[in-house]
């Protein structure tokens, strides 16, 4: 029996981790559940999954819980704030921790599951985006286990050999391939972007999914922080992997050998599939995913990706060739950027204008330690913020 702690449980893969982790009660037990503000929803998953504790990041929303669930009689402990998360990401009765909350958020939770040498299922590409190589470094000097959630990563991993030992070459390996479906602007036209509403950059082709990382979909930034995840995880450099456009989101991702094969992890774009490989690896158990069948599959397209119409991936591949704090900057710029472009406020178009002029007013520098990260990816945020007040002045 493994004692599963989740990490921003009221999200889209929040939940769908719970729906899988109740299929094998015999297997996960919930230990602990954590949302920033939504009081109800995580009162509901209290009572339904029984966890020891419940956190809620948001103090006042922590009282409500305290509240709601003192009136139901529960026994379920009730914490709060970052020292909440950071508390239940290390208790000794979880063994494996899903980092699914969403942005810099996550960082310092993330961390302390790595820091006391847990199975971390990361979801939270920001966090390994910000912090690469600490958060690399922290996992291997306490024995944690890193699974990737993402799907694309997820899939990369599936198509490894088992023994990769952090050197591609060595491996065989001539490309990651790094696969994304372009969002649901791929073939929209250039001169309509500019006035795309939120609904529209939240409605993914194939994926459901919270509305940040849909947003990051729509731009495709969220590809860029894919390959900067990857660099990451299978310790490489852009240069090793290739974006391919597939609209059908059926191939995950692929990892091409210098004998010439190409491996590829296929499915239904559904996140439970990754979920459930990685709260079982190297077993496999049932996910609730419906099969792939390949008779009613119409056709598997590819295509380059377009650098001119997403610009935010030419600046992810630049941050992370810079290094240090640069792709803290871009993080941080980017979460500012989108929440102001889903409060109506920024146009769609001015996001990756946001990012890059937030890392040209700034200077990154060498990633040494947590406090300069965190400094630096404030000091991108206010920068962001300025920059989106001029920029929405102007176009009024
Ligand atoms: P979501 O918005 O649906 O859920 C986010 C969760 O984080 C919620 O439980 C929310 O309460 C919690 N949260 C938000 N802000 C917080 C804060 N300040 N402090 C503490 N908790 C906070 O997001 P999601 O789609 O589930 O994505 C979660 C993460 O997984 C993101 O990093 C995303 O990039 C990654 N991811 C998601 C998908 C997907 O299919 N949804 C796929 C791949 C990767
Ligand atoms: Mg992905």
């Amino acid at each position: 029996m493994k004692g599963l702690c989740i990490l921003g449980s009221t999200g889209s893969i929040g939940v769908n981790t719970l729906d899988v982790a109740a299929r094998h009660p015999e297997k996960y037990k919930i230990i602990a559940l954590s949302a920033n503000s939504q009081v109800e929803r995580l009162a509901e998953q209290c009572e339904q999954y029984q966890p020891e504790f419940a956190v809620m990041a948001n103090e006042n929303a922590a009282e409500q819980l305290t509240l709601i669930l003192k009136n139901k009689n529960s026994a379920v402990k009730v914490l709060s704030g970052i020292d909440g998360l950071e508390t239940i990401a290390s208790l000794k009765q979880v063994d494996y921790v899903m980092a699914a909350i969403v942005g810099a958020a996550g960082l310092k939770p993330s961390l302390a599951a790595a820091r006391s040498g847990k199975r971390i299922l990361l979801a939270n590409k920001e966090a390994l985006v910000m912090s690469g190589q600490l958060f690399m470094d922290e996992v291997k000097k306490n024995n944690a286990e890193l699974l990737p959630i993402d799907s694309e990563h997820n899939a990369i991993f599936q198509c490894m050999p088992e023994d990769y030992n952090n050197d591609l070459s060595k491996s065989g390996i001539t490309k990651i391939l790094l696969t994304g479906s372009g969002g649901p602007f791929r073939t929209k036209a250039l001169n309509e972007l500019e006035n795309v509403t939120p609904d529209q950059a939240c409605a993914h082709p194939n994926w459901s999914m919270g509305r940040k990382i849909s947003v990051d979909s729509a731009t495709m930034m969220n590809k860029g922080l894919e390959i900067i995840e990857a660099c990451w995880l299978f310790n490489t450099t852009p240069d090793n992997i290739q974006v391919v456009v597939h609209p059908q989101s059926i191939i995950h991702s692929m990892v091409q050998y210098s004998d010439g094969s190409v491996l590829a992890q296929l499915g239904q774009p559904d996140m439970r599939t990754p979920i459930a490989h990685a709260l079982s690896w190297p077993e496999r158990i049932e996910s609730g995913v419906e099969k792939l069948d390949f008779f009613s599959l119409s056709k598997l397209e590819f295509e380059q990706p377009d650098y001119e119409r997403f610009p935010c991936l030419r600046l992810a591949e630049e941050s992370i060739r810079k290094g240090g704090t640069a792709p803290a900057i871009l993080n941080a710029a980017n979460e500012v950027a989108v929440a102001s472009f889903l409060d109506n406020e920024l146009k769609f178009t001015d996001i990756p204008y946001i990012i890059e002029q937030t890392l040209l007013n700034l200077p990154s520098r060498p990633a040494n330690s947590l406090d300069e990260i965190l400094e630096d990816d404030l000091a991108a945020r206010k920068e962001a913020e300025h920059l989106i007040i001029l920029r929405v002045k102007q176009a009024k």
